[in-house]
């Protein structure tokens, strides 16, 4: 567990391809686990720090949106609320029968559903801080972050993410920016994406330009007649400049490509 401010704590997993983060975030009633990783067992420390510091408190779990490595892990929290978009739980039951192949398989133990729902916004209040979870659709329709008022923190899920994000909702591109431009109005110091590291504000400007970038250059390519297997838009021409785009952003930016084809 890492040390991110006075009361919030970071959580890293490797994935194998990619780092997943969850937060946990202490205040004077309750604590809050942000995201349950890939597995209850990855969940440990995060287990054993509750165990020591909780005390009286009631533990809210949430799941930042449906995917699986960033709910598989529920497991662990049987028994305590765990809290997501309305239309999460749907999702999360049709990805537990999904035949999707590259999906990993669930864990033993079962993926526990969410409890407790909520649409745009649900604001928990605290003499300490105040935590709100906003409804941020972009990434998926059941995305949402975690924003700490005086902590001037974003828990940003898959909302944002380090060097591009990733579409994954269908017909989503006008969703995703209006997500992204209402972000940067909230006062924030530090983001905290799932799958990279934490910075500033400048990760959701970046995240807005390829976006954007990307939907025009798509839209551009396929006036001109270029089929969607022959696009030729490289993810150096969005992402921010001298960052490294590795493999696996590669791929993702070949989906986000296609996704945006079908829509434009
Ligand atoms: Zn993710």
């Amino acid at each position: 567990m890492e040390r991110l401010g006075d009361n919030v704590y970071i959580h890293r997993v490797d994935a194998t391809e990619f780092l997943v983060t969850s937060a946990v975030v202490f205040l004077t009633t309750r604590v809050f686990v942000f995201d349950t990783s890939i597995s209850p067992q990855a969940m440990e420390p995060v287990k054993t720090m509750l165990d020591e510091q909780v005390g009286d408190r009631r533990v809210v779990v949430v799941n930042s949106h449906h995917h699986w490595d960033h709910t598989y892990g529920n497991a662990a929290f049987a028994g305590h609320d765990i809290v997501a978009h309305r239309s999460c739980r749907k999702l999360m039951a049709s990805q537990g029968r999904s035949a999707n192949e590259s999906l990993p398989l669930a864990p033993p133990e079962g993926v526990t559903l969410p409890t407790i729902s909520f649409g745009d916004r649900l604001s928990y209040m605290d003499d300490l801080d105040t935590v709100h979870l906003i409804h941020t659709p972009g990434h998926t329709e059941d995305s949402i972050i975690l924003y700490l008022d005086k902590g001037r923190t974003l828990l940003a899920g898959d909302t944002v993410e380090w060097p591009i994000p990733s579409l994954a909702m269908r017909d989503g591109a006008a969703l995703y920016v209006r997500t992204l431009r209402q972000l940067k109005q909230l006062p924030v110091d530090t983001v905290v994406p799932s799958h990279g590291p934490w910075m500033g504000k400048a990760i959701i400007d970046a995240n807005e330009r390829y976006v954007t970038g990307v939907y025009e250059a798509v839209a551009e390519a396929k006036l001109k007649g270029v089929s969607r297997h022959n696009l030729d838009v490289p993810a150096e021409r969005f992402a921010t400049e001298g960052v490294e785009i590795d493999e696996m952003c590669r791929r993702m930016h070949r989906e986000n490509l296609e996704l945006a084809y079908d829509e434009v």
